[in-house]
């Protein structure tokens, strides 16, 4: 019984399909980490990553939904294997992924966008040619105060830029602490 319950409140925190985190878990970490962060000041930053499968309706279309299905998982695998193992990455609802990274050097943001974009590649379509994802990039330096709905916000602003500029690509925006507000 008691099993039974840990069970229930394990499962309430993943997403079925993918086994990633569901979008009510990611929250309470995002809430969680731009609070951190706020008294944070060295040079590293926290990155949150709002992705979107491309063409996906059309993958359901022509190759049918449990094929769709496989290509959830199989970027499931793909981010997991991409990020380290602190990283949060979750299914946030349909084909769209929330990914929270902490401490990222900002010598290291340009390593990890490559690294991304090589392993998404891997995952292939019956015809053999890759799914691709479009992603709105925040970075909020160390020492910034911001709170969530705005970071999303500016997310998918980020990620709606992407895909009107013709997909598959990252669109960023750098949230900097104001140094001059600081000294004032
Ligand atoms: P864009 O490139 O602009 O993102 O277009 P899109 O076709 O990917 O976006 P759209 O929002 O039109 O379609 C998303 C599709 O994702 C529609 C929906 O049926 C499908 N979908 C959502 N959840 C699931 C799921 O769990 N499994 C499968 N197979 N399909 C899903
Ligand atoms: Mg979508
Ligand atoms: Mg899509």
């Amino acid at each position: 019984m008691f099993q039974k319950k840990i069970n229930i409140e394990e499962n309430a925190k993943y997403d079925f399909l993918t086994g990633l985190l569901n979008r009510r878990s990611i929250e309470k970490i995002l809430k969680y980490e731009l609070n951190e962060l706020k008294d944070k000041y060295n040079d590293t930053n926290l990155i949150i990553m709002l992705g979107d499968i491309d063409n996906f309706k059309q993958i359901n279309d022509t190759y049918g939904h449990s094929v769709g299905d496989e290509i959830l998982k199989n970027i499931a695998k793909a981010l997991k294997d991409t990020f380290r193992e602190n990283d949060h990455i979750c299914r946030w609802g349909g084909e769209e992924f929330l990914v929270i990274l902490p401490e990222v050097k900002t010598e290291d943001v340009k390593k990890v966008e490559t690294r991304l974009g090589t392993r998404i590649a891997q995952v292939k379509l019956p015809d053999k040619s890759s799914v691709t994802m479009t992603f709105g990039l925040v970075l909020c330096a160390s020492g910034i105060s911001i709170d969530m709905d705005t970071v999303i916000n500016i997310a998918d602003k980020k990620l709606y830029e992407g895909k009107k500029n013709g997909k598959d690509r990252i669109e960023y925006e750098i949230m900097k602490a104001n140094k001059d507000k600081d000294n004032a």
